[in-house]
This record gives C-alpha cells, structure tokens and sequence, in this order.
C-alpha cells in the first residue's frame, strides 16, 4: 500500500539503537525510504567497536569465533533476505538485503553467505577485537574450563546456557522498526548472538517470523533475547497475525509473552519484543521487569525510551 502522502516518520528500536535511530531519522527527513533507514540504522550499530552484540566486536562463540546472524523486511513488498553463521565480513544487514534484491533466496548461511559477501565486494575483516577474544579467554578461565580434548557439546551447559541469573550470558541484538514519510514500513534485526553458543547455533534475528515481521497492513515486530524462545512459538510474526485478526497492539504482545511463559522459559532466558502499527503507534514488551525500548518520530529532537510491558 504505498501512497504520496506525507506521514510522520518513526523508528522503534531496541535500547541500543540509539546511534542508528539518530543517523536513519536524518534519511528519513530527506524522505529516504523505510528500508533505506533500517539498513543504515543497522550498519551504524554494526560498526560501533563498543557495542559487543552486534556485528564488529560481536560476542564469540565457543571456539573464539565471532558469527553474524541479520534480516530484513520489506512491508510494503513482504520481500525479505537474512543471512547467518557468517564469519570474517562486517555489515551482515547489508549482506541480508542482497540475499532478498539479488537472489531468489530468503536466507543464506555460512560460506554461502560468506561467498555472496564476496561476489559482492565486501572486503573479509576480522570480526573480533582484543577485546573481544579478552572476553571469550575470560569466561573460560571464570568456569575453569579447558577447551582442550573437550567436546564442545558438554561446554554447552557450563558456558552457553546460564543456569543462574547471577550468571547471564551476555545478550544483545539490534531491532529496527520503521515507517517513512510514505507510510511504508521496514525491519532490521541484526546480531551476534548468543555469547559461547555452539559453532553454527542460529538464533531467532534470522529467522523471520521469529525474530522478524513487518507487513505494511498490520504493523512491525522484532525480538532480542533468547531466540530459541522466539524460534518456537514465532513471536514476531505472531504478534502481527494476533493485531490482522483483531486485537489492539497491547493485547498481542500480551499474548506474545504468555505463549513464551508457557515454555517455561530456563532461569536466565527472556524475550523482549518491539512493535508498531501502521499508524505509527508503539509498544514494547518484555518476560522481564524494568526494561525499556527506544523510540523516536519526525517531530521530536532526539530519541526517547519508553518503559517496556510486562506479564499480567
Ligand atoms: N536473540 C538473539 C539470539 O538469540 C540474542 C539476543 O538478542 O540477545 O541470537
């Protein structure tokens, strides 16, 4: 549904889209596209040394490897491209856009991915930083583990999933939802998942319709935490089919998080969800209290953040 008219642009992110909302609400001014600004919000997020969650300086897996998971979404079109398990090139979103404008695939993983970034030109880099691989070395020596002979699997439980919510392992993934002065919508979802998950492990960013949704008609979703959760019940596209089939944006993350409580989600794991309708309204939601989401339209002079709902 693409119109002329001339709406009021917004973007919905995570907490730490801060640098990217900023950057893309500029494009946006000047009329540039929804999914013009949620490629760039991503790439500026991407790029950022001191954000260890997404892309350069992401969180290794257990090997000390730094793997890149990103998608995007086309509202207007449904068209969408992810990529996953890619190593040693920058920009992931970028690369998810070129799986969705020049192949007639939606999702690439590892050397394919990694291929394509090539045949494209991206120039492979090293993902990691010292600081990064400080990191890996550190939660090792903190369980007083020896990589040595050991097999990966049985690192799994002691390193990747906490047990404790003393002992969280470290989160994060950037969301990007955003609507143009066209009215057209787009999401950006990119990461570098879960820290020391199993080489290969994929989340829910990549994953559409678990980490991912927008459709012009009913509004936008995306999710960080802990993608195995969003991966089973479909949150993002969940939360987008619950407002098509009638309820308000509050009532369907609702019931986003209670289909998450009804895995009985392990002590450590959570979901959080940022949402917005095609009006331009938004909420975000989360299994845990006191968290928030960013948010930032056209007529306001920086970004601000909102509380995030909870259950009940
Ligand atoms: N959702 C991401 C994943 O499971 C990680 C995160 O948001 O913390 O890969």
């Amino acid at each position: 549904m693409h119109t002329n008219s001339h709406v009021n642009p917004v973007i919905v992110a995570s907490e730490n889209g801060r640098a990217g909302a900023l950057a893309a609400m500029e494009l946006l001014r000047r009329g540039g596209s929804a999914m013009d600004a949620a490629e760039m919000a991503a790439r500026v997020t991407e790029d950022d040394p001191d954000e260890h969650s997404v892309g350069f300086s992401g969180i290794p897996n257990l090997l000390g490897q730094v793997e890149l998971d990103a998608s995007l979404m086309n509202g207007r079109t449904l068209e969408t491209g992810a990529v996953a398990g890619v190593q040693d090139y920058a920009n992931v979103i970028s690369l998810a856009r070129k799986v969705m404008e020049e192949l007639p695939h939606v999702l690439l993983v590892g050397r394919g991915a990694e291929r394509l970034a090539a045949e494209i030109g991206q120039r492979p880099a090293d993902q990691r930083t010292v600081e990064s691989l400080e990191r890996w070395r550190a939660r090792f020596a903190e369980k007083g583990v020896d990589l040595t002979g050991m097999e990966l699997r049985h690192l799994v439980a002691r390193l990747t999933i906490p047990m404790h919510l003393q002992d969280k392992v470290p989160h994060g993934t950037v969301n990007y939802l955003v609507r143009d002065s066209h009215g057209d919508l787009a999401s950006a979802v990119s990461t570098s998942g879960l820290g020391w998950k199993y080489p290969g492990r994929v989340g829910d960013s990549p994953i559409i319709g678990a980490g991912n949704y927008c459709d012009n008609r009913y509004g936008a979703a995306a999710c960080t935490g802990s993608g195995e959760l969003a991966i089973r019940v479909s949150t993002a596209r969940s939360l987008i089919l619950y407002m098509k089939m009638g309820m308000n944006l509050a009532a369907a993350g609702q019931e986003c998080l209670a289909e998450i409580e009804q895995l009985s989600p392990q002590p450590g794991q959570y979901m959080n969800i940022v949402a917005m309708t095609p009006d331009g309204e938004h909420m975000a939601f989360s299994t845990e209290d006191d968290k928030r989401y960013l948010y930032y339209t056209g007529e306001m002079t920086e970004p601000a953040l909102g509380e995030r709902a909870t259950t009940g």
